[in-house]
């Protein structure tokens, strides 16, 4: 069987987590700040803190920002549940718009969404492709009339937030630059399935205007991540410096030294060995695909964007909902792991429970009803490759022929 992407885990992985549990400091440490501090060079920001997961991370961004009820947050229809959820637990709405052809944020319709309610937009690089960013913080800046700021950081930013979620596109590029400097916070995530890995974990990169200190805003999500403690444990280990205060009550989110281990290596081999290993898989992918008329290969760069390589989400031409499923079970019969990203929020159940409805997505539901993202992951051989390529052309000639 060909998994779906499984982990990258070997003896330097290994070697650098038992390091880290010998160390004798297994939470928040010198392992995560190092993270840190390689993340935001990386990056080309001054700040990122790390975190135990996108979800957990751009919440505590609503709530910094103070988006609650009576606030509106655009996001796409087309996208994993936790963009939309972290909405719904700070009691705001989610405004769903549809996508483009290349399945990332229509920016024609978050304007025709905006009202003075929108607090906060969110693009997503879906598939590790980057959203037309410059136009989302385009439209962000020309909402600066209507905004009506609630609080001391709205009134510092003057307008709505722009909060990318970037889970899958770490290391992608917006003209010629590392995905993370250009929307105002980019939330990126670790999950095990994604490009970069600590197991779980997340991360934010702060790219706001020079009106916000990047430190202090650095520090300020440190101690909202940690029960609203004015001390990590780490600066506690000082002699004498045991007292502390609680100034709010804070969330508990941080991310571990373990998993900072993990990072430092997958971020020591990202670009010189993942990066390059998931482009020449999805070059073999577009030999087989781009110029059979049966699919329709996914986007992966264009003048000014590149993907990060996270999924192949193939399209088949043509194919309706009920022909795409039977095509994965044909796939799965010929021992291959396949998956599709994602069903649209309007299409499950809590979201439809909500007044969501697929119909008012057209695109979102074309893209959705055709797709088949294949197997991409480090040690996926060319071999195994092909035999995916075999797999999925078997199996739209059996079923749609
Ligand atoms: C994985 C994913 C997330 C959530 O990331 P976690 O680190 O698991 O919280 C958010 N958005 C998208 C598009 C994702 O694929």
């Amino acid at each position: 069987m060909i998994p779906f992407s499984p982990p990258r885990i070997d003896d330097r992985t290994i070697k650098a987590v038992e390091e880290a549990l010998r160390s004798g400091w297994i939470t928040t440490g010198p392992r995560t700040k190092e993270f840190e501090k390689r993340l935001a060079a990386y990056c080309g920001v001054p700040k990122v803190i790390a975190l135990n997961s996108w979800t957990n991370a751009c919440e505590l961004v609503l709530r910094w920002f103070g988006i609650g009820p009576g606030d509106e947050v655009i996001l796409p229809a087309y996208t994993y549940c936790a963009t939309a959820n972290i909405v719904m637990h700070v009691g705001a709405k989610p405004v769903l718009v549809d996508v483009r052809d290349d399945f990332t944020i229509d920016p024609e319709a978050v304007r025709k969404a905006m009202s003075p309610r929108t607090k906060c937009i969110m693009p997503v690089d879906i598939g590790g492709l980057p959203a037309d960013i410059d136009a989302i913080v385009a439209i962000a800046e020309e909402a600066h009339a209507t905004f009506r700021a609630a609080n001391s950081e709205q009134r510092t930013l003057g307008r709505p937030l722009v909060l990318s979620d970037a889970a899958h596109s770490f290391g992608a590029f917006i003209a010629g630059k590392p995905v993370g400097a250009q929307a105002d916070i980019t939330g990126f995530s670790f999950h095990a399935v994604k490009n970069l890995t600590t197991a779980e974990g997340g991360a934010l990169a702060f790219n706001l205007p020079e009106s916000f200190d990047a430190e202090a805003l650095y520090k300020l999500f440190n101690t909202m991540s940690l029960h609203g403690q004015s001390k990590d444990a780490l600066a506690k280990t000082q002699p004498g410096a045991w007292r502390y205060d609680v100034a709010q009550p804070g969330w508990k989110c941080n991310m571990t030294d373990l998993q900072a281990a993990i990072g430092l290596v997958e971020l020591d081999r990202y670009d010189n060995d993942t990066i390059p290993r998931r482009k020449a898989i999805s070059a073999r992918y577009n030999a087989a695909f781009k110029n059979d008329p049966r699919f329709v290969a996914p986007l992966l760069k264009d003048a000014d964007r590149e993907s990060s390589y996270h999924l192949y989400m193939l399209r088949i031409t043509n194919a309706r909902e009920e022909q795409r499923d039977a095509i994965i079970t044909a796939i799965a019969k010929q021992e291959v792991s396949v998956n599709v990203h994602f069903i649209p929020l309007p299409m499950l159940s809590f979201y439809s429970g909500q007044g969501y409805r697929i119909g008012d997505y057209p695109n979102t539901f074309l893209n959705y009803s055709r797709e088949i993202s294949l197997p991409v992951y480090y040690d996926l051989t060319d071999a195994q490759v092909d035999e995916v390529i075999a797999a999925v052309k078997a199996a739209v000639g059996e079923v749609m022929s």
